[in-house]
């Protein structure tokens, strides 16, 4: 079984977003811990934390999956941008400490035209800045699409991160099947390829959560647009033996699908159906 939940707003708190993720039928969640694309956070209030940890222990949901801000870019040509994207993520890890284990998945960042090589450094830096001895949180790498000059189009980029970074013992990769699927990997005809070749390059043991999307564009196209559910060129025979595949069991599901909140909680029905079948 697989834990499976979409997006939320964080806009009314924290155990609202538990509370409504239960009515939507689903036992994990995903939320911006910004403003996604203004960079603005909420405070949170630690009552209402404890609340929600204590409804994600009583209803058996799997790990949250916090989602860092997109104009958080670690590998950014511009130093205040950088320095900019690295407050950020100490501020989100600091806020994580509320939330016992959490996952923090973030997009490792577009370096802009410096070359993959300083981006991929740049980012180990922020990251050996930022996860101190007294870090906590496992945070994620999410594989991207490729778009522009985006870092993590090839498990073998987020593998340079990892290896550079003290701390990998806290790192772990959100596969999103979007992104792969965009930046050319298999996972239609070869899903168990792709996972042998994630299993070599980066480890099995790290991957630690799935952003579930169908594709609006054919494998390769490095576009990153995200479909609903079987709409899309993935397509649903392959999103069911992603979702049923025995090397994922355990994961937390995070839907990304442009749907409201019934068109979630239909997908979320879905997913939970293939199980039953
Ligand atoms: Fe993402
Ligand atoms: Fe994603
Ligand atoms: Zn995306």
């Amino acid at each position: 079984m697989i834990f499976i939940g979409c997006h939320l707003s964080v806009t009314d708190g924290c155990e609202a977003m538990g509370k409504t993720m239960l009515d939507l039928g689903g036992s994990t969640f995903a939320y911006f811990t910004r403003n996604p694309r203004g960079g603005k956070s909420k405070d949170i209030v630690p009552d209402d934390a404890a609340a929600l940890n204590a409804l994600l222990k009583r209803e058996n949901f799997g790990p949250l999956v916090a989602h860092g801000s997109y104009t958080m870019n670690l590998c950014a040509a511009n130093p205040a941008m950088r320095e900019n994207g690295l407050d950020m993520l100490k501020k989100d890890l600091a806020r994580m400490k509320l939330f016992p284990g959490a996952l923090y998945n973030f997009h490792p960042g577009a370096h802009v035209g410096q070359g993959a090589e300083t981006g991929i450094q740049l980012i180990a830096d922020a990251l050996n800045e930022t996860l101190t001895a007294q870090t906590r949180t496992t945070v994620l790498l999410e594989t991207m699409a490729g778009k522009g000059s985006e870092i993590g189009g090839s498990f073998g980029e987020l593998r340079e991160i990892i290896d550079r970074v003290d701390r990998r013992d806290l790192l772990g990769v959100c596969l999103d099947t979007c992104h792969v699927w965009d930046a050319g990997y298999d996972i239609v005809d070869d899903f168990d390829g792709v996972l042998t070749e994630f299993d070599r390059v980066v480890g099995l043991s790290r991957l630690n959560a799935i952003h579930f999307n169908d594709s609006k564009n054919e494998r390769g196209s490095r576009k990153d647009r995200h479909e609903k559910l079987s709409r899309g060129k993935i397509g649903g025979d392959a999103m069911r033996r992603i979702a049923l595949h025995p090397a994922l069991q355990g994961l937390p599901f995070i839907l990304e699908t442009p749907n409201d909140a019934e068109g979630y909680r239909r997908e979320i029905r879905t997913v939970l159906d293939w199980f039953r079948e």
